[in-house]
């Protein structure tokens, strides 16, 4: 019988890749007063270009959030939502260019990578739980196979012994060939047992030929992925500079949030900050809204605040 075929080394690629928040010196110069945190600083909604997706709402919302980090953090109001524009206002724009348009690109490729990743694993199980029914049949095969070799294996025996003495008495005669029916009886379901688990084998074998032609297609995706979504330099998400925030690019509302909060610092005079779970880490991390603020962002903030 056709042994099942293993497929061996399902290695399957990963996403890679950072980008820039922005290139902040490690000390904002643009806010390195006196006492940067004794008033709260006021921004106000600059130009919000719809293709993002993002209402007004939503964004005042986000920068809300945002501010709620550090102030939380503090213990201080650091930051206002102003409802006109003046000299002292700092203008959050959400700029629509490349950047964005490459990480809603990269978003779709994610999703599919996604969808196929559900569809490789819905397989595996479908091959699981077939592979599954194969041991069952194959343990019941066994038991079968093994009843009837011993049965037989007695008949011949007994066969033997009687041809050894010249033959049998009627009687017994009769016993044996009922016997010997029997025992054809028996091999024909040895026989079907063994067709079933060939073309369970068989089932098994064309999930695996699929799920490794799938692992495959998958991987290739992936490769060529983070070949086009992770050059060798990365952009910036954000800007802070001429007392405006710029935001570029993000690709969730959290993300949005994260940004949010590293360039509010960044006008507050904070510059960047070691460790990737760092709001004010240079790069894209291991930041979420969850972690919050790191030690680092706090004993950094509490510095340039003078606290
Ligand atoms: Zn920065």
């Amino acid at each position: 019988m056709k042994g099942i075929r293993v497929v061996a080394m399902i290695v399957l690629g990963v996403l890679v890749g950072y980008f820039y928040r922005d290139s902040a010196p490690a000390v904002m110069l643009e806010r390195l007063v006196a006492r940067p945190c004794e008033e709260p600083l006021t921004y106000v909604l600059g130009d919000v270009d719809e293709r993002f997706g993002v209402s007004n709402d939503e964004l005042t919302l986000a920068l809300h959030d945002a501010e709620k980090l550090w102030e939380d953090a503090l213990g201080i109001n650091l930051f206002e939502f102003g409802d006109t524009p003046s000299a002292r206002t700092i203008p959050v724009n959400l700029i629509y260019d490349t950047r964005q348009i490459q990480s809603d690109v990269s978003r779709n490729v994610r999703d599919v990578l996604g969808n196929e990743r559900s569809e490789l694993t819905a397989m595996e199980e479908q091959r699981d739980a077939l592979a599954a029914d194969y041991e069952k049949a194959l343990a019941a095969y066994n038991e079968i196979r093994i009843k009837y070799e011993e049965r037989l294996a007695a008949y011949n025996k007994t066969v033997g012994e009687w041809n050894k003495k010249g033959g049998a008495p009627q009687d017994v005669y009769d016993e044996l060939a009922a016997e010997g029916e029997a025992l054809d009886n028996d091999m024909q379901k040895v026989v079907a047992a063994g067709e079933s688990l060939k073309k369970l084998t068989e089932e098994i074998n064309t999930y695996n030929d699929s799920i490794a032609a799938e692992v495959v297609r998958y991987n290739e995706l992936v490769n060529s992925y983070n070949e086009t979504f992770h050059q060798e330099n990365p952009f910036a998400q954000g800007t802070f500079g001429s007392r405006t925030i710029n935001v570029y690019q993000f690709s969730s509302g959290e993300e949005l949030r994260i940004v949010l909060a590293h360039e509010l610092a960044h006008a507050l005079g904070l510059g960047h900050v070691e460790g990737d779970a760092s709001i004010m880490y240079a790069k894209t991390g291991s930041q979420s809204l969850k972690k919050g603020l790191s030690e680092q962002d706090i004993t950094h903030a509490k510095e340039i605040c003078g606290l």
